[in-house]
């Protein structure tokens, strides 16, 4: 078996160190005896090497990136993205991409910059940077995430699996997100802002595509997660469920614990 990753914009949106989120997935595949390749997808990647691919990322950036990348894409990336998301390929939008497969994005300065609308949400800056929204964050996964098909312990096919639904991470956008009466959020936030800092929740869902606020990076200090999109990868690619062997996730634990404790 085998994933193929595409990481959008590498060079524009890995301001947050974001990069972990990739390794963590790949390390957990290949811990898994499932091959990986990485594909970097920037400004002048042919489309094809995204469609070809099994599992969508993109990550953080400042205003200024967001507005370089945004015209490549609105236009070329995000059609391709679109029919990926809609066939079930899974994907994870950190922060500046969360915000740019909205509607649309209100940056600091200067214009909106046009979204494709893969998420219905939108996000406007607050317009006075000493209010950004930064710190640690917790929040617990909202039920619905795991849906019918989707819970801890048949994804990872092993009992001892502790229906572990709590996520931390941390946040620094200047952004506010509002999701349309049909999106759902991703989870409730315990501890910190999330999408806004005013309705309480973080993130979104649509099909197998996740959208976060949560750097840190947010997969190594939350498996669960990256088996979630792992497993969907391989659900979406092969046609059937293949659990995933369980893996010792003390150090991870560890590294959540460490930061629950610390806030
Ligand atoms: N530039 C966006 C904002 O300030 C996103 C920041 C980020 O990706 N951390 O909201």
């Amino acid at each position: 078996m085998n994933l193929n990753i595409a990481w959008l914009y590498p060079d524009l949106m890995s301001t947050y160190g974001d990069r972990g989120n990739i390794i963590a997935v790949t390390k957990r595949a290949e811990w898994r005896g499932i091959d990986v390749i990485v594909k970097d997808i920037s400004l002048g990647t042919a489309v094809r090497e995204l469609k070809s691919s099994d599992l969508i990322f993109m990550g953080g950036a400042q205003d200024r990136q967001q507005k370089i990348a945004g015209r490549d894409f609105l236009e070329r990336k995000s059609p391709i993205m679109r029919d990926m998301v809609e066939r079930g390929v899974p994907a994870l939008f950190v922060c500046a991409a969360y915000q740019a497969v909205g509607r649309y994005y209100k940056p600091y300065q200067g214009d909106r910059i046009p979204g494709p609308g893969i998420f219905d949400l939108y996000t406007e800056h607050s317009g006075d940077q000493a209010k950004r929204l930064i710190g640690n964050v917790v929040a617990e996964i909202l039920p619905s995430f795991w849906g019918a098909s989707a819970t801890p312990e048949s994804d990872s096919g092993h009992a001892r699996m502790t229906k572990r639904t709590t996520i931390v991470g941390f946040e620094n956008h200047g952004g506010r997100t509002y999701l349309g009466p049909a999106l759902k959020p991703l989870a409730k936030v315990i501890k910190g802002f999330g999408n806004n800092g005013e309705d309480g929740f973080e993130g979104a869902v649509y099909k197998h595509a996740v959208g976060s606020y949560f750097h840190g990076p947010l997969l190594p200090k939350n498996p669960l997660l990256a088996d979630w999109l792992i497993q969907r990868a391989l659900e979406t690619k092969y046609g059937k469920r293949i659990p995933l062997p369980a893996l010792d996730d003390t150090l991870e634990y560890r590294a959540q614990t460490a930061v629950l404790n610390r806030i």
